[in-house]
């Protein structure tokens, strides 16, 4: 089934591009990707899908459905669609799209013949919004089986982890004074961030490999001759486990602490909801997509240089679930740069969206056709949870 399924994403793939280059010439933030969302829902239902709109709550969400004729595993494929401020689609998300949509075009051709439904879920505002978040708290997850996407990179990684992230703000409350004739009536809120910044450049020494805190200072005074009476500062702390990233985030509030005990300002310390898990790839379904990425002639490449974060960490949580990478320009170009949102739209950009949609594809045609590949993807995600739980 193979063939025919990669032959009908072939015959697709103008049509697909068309899809791909024009999310990325309208490119729209998270949470506001409605045009996207519309486009992605119409070619799924014109592909046989019954969509629902708005799934979970979320305006720019949707879920797609495939029934089964037959009884067998519910396979959700996921796709993004937001983009940057000010750089478009500098992280190739119209990419995503294609490539979901694709794989689900591709089988929906041959579904009669199948076991098994097939799922797509769109997914809003990864960047930063956390879609996946909200449509795991609605429950759409709770009757999938094994969820995938794959995600442009400049190389091909089939099991590539990611950090655990949580984005921490920060506000200092101090007395404005005049800044010369009497500061010793001021309390500096501005000194007290940067003696966070301070305590925090300490603490890097002593904190584990691969982990990451930075921050950007939001707020630092209006006028140098006034004493700032308010200073803010935002953060974000990553490291590649859940519960090693919440012991950073505490050793954070307590840089904050002492340097609002320095300076007499007040601290307001507060997590911004922004938080992801690290993922945890499915390693049998991370194989299935190596050995088609690979025919595909995409080989899979040893990984380079530091991990993101995804939401998708948190579906790692919920599901046996992979989010590959797939190679779209051959040389370095690192994410979020207008680089990559160039990339994003070149003649290597469409080959690989082909071949990662036929990889997924054929997955998913591995779930539904050979059982003790789930078996083996559902036992190795039992073990993971009962290992990460005891992390906890
Ligand atoms: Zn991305």
């Amino acid at each position: 089934m193979t063939e025919p399924v990669w032959k009908k994403i072939d015959s697709l793939a103008r049509e697909l591009w068309d899809l791909a280059l024009r999310i990325h010439a309208h490119p729209e933030l998270g949470f506001e990707e409605h045009q996207a969302a519309a486009w992605l829902s119409e070619a799924l239902e014109k592909g046989g899908f019954r969509v629902e709109r708005s799934a979970g709550g979320v305006s720019t969400a949707f879920s797609a459905v495939h029934q089964a004729n037959k009884p067998g595993p519910r396979v959700a494929i996921l796709a993004e669609y937001d983009a940057l401020p000010e750089l478009g689609h500098a992280c190739g998300h119209n990419l995503i799209a294609g490539i979901a949509v694709g794989a689900a075009l591709g089988l929906a051709a041959f579904k009669k013949d199948l076991p098994g439904t097939l799922l797509v879920f769109g997914t809003p505002a990864e960047e930063g919004g956390g879609g996946k978040l909200k449509l795991i708290q609605a429950g759409l997850f709770r009757s999938v089986d094994a969820a995938m996407m794959v995600h442009p990179a400049d190389q091909t990684l089939a099991d590539r982890g990611s950090l655990a992230i949580t984005e921490v703000g920060i506000e200092f409350r101090g007395k404005a004074a005049h800044a010369s004739s009497e500061p010793d009536k001021g309390i500096n809120a501005l000194d007290a961030v940067i003696q966070t910044f301070i305590g925090l450049n300490a603490l890097r020494q002593h904190i584990r490999d691969g982990a990451r805190i930075h921050g950007v200072i939001t707020h630092g005074g209006q006028k140098p001759n006034i004493v700032p009476e308010h200073a803010a500062a935002r953060f974000y702390v990553r490291a590649a486990e859940n519960a090693y990233r919440d012991e950073l985030v505490d050793k954070l509030r307590r840089c904050a602490e002492g340097a609002a005990l320095a300076t007499g300002a007040e601290l307001d310390f507060r997590l911004m909801g922004h938080e992801y898990k690290a993922i945890r790839p499915n390693q049998a379904l991370a194989r299935a997509f190596a050995r088609h990425i690979e025919d595909l002639g995409y080989p899979v490449e040893m990984p380079e240089g530091g991990m993101g974060s995804t939401d998708m960490g948190d579906v790692s949580w919920e599901v046996p679930a992979i989010h590959p990478y797939i190679r779209i320009a051959p040389g370095v170009v690192p994410g979020h740069s207008r680089e990559f949102c160039a990339a994003a739209k070149s003649e290597p950009a469409k080959a690989a969206m082909l071949a990662a949609a036929k990889a997924v594809a054929a997955v998913c045609l591995d779930l539904w056709t050979d059982p003790s590949l789930l078996r083996e993807a559902q036992e190795e995600f039992k073990a993971a949870l009962t290992a990460k739980q005891a992390n906890r």
